[in-house]
């Protein structure tokens, strides 16, 4: 079935995420295509530091999800 979409977002890390996120309050339909996994870089590390809102770090897993 077609579908016609608004926007397509190439990558899902962080820089995709906030496009996407900007994109959908603006009222577009968008979506985003991933060739890995959620999250980007930081789905492949073990804990993000100076991430705003996480004093003391989070699994990358965890804030890519
Ligand atoms: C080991 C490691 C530790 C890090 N630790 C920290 C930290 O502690 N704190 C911090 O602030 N930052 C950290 N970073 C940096 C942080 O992960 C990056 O700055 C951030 O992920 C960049 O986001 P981005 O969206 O620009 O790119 P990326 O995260 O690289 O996302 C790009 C995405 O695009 C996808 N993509 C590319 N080409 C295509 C295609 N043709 N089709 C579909 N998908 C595609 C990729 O699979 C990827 O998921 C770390 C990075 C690494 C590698």
């Amino acid at each position: 079935m077609e579908r016609i979409h608004d926007m397509i977002v190439i990558g899902g890390g962080p820089a995709g995420y906030t496009a996407a996120l900007y994109a959908a309050r603006a009222g577009l339909d968008v979506v985003i295509i991933e060739k890995m996994s959620a999250g980007g870089q930081m789905a492949v590390t073990d804990t993000i530091d100076n991430y705003s809102g996480f004093d003391a770090g989070v699994a990358g897993w965890d804030l890519g999800m």
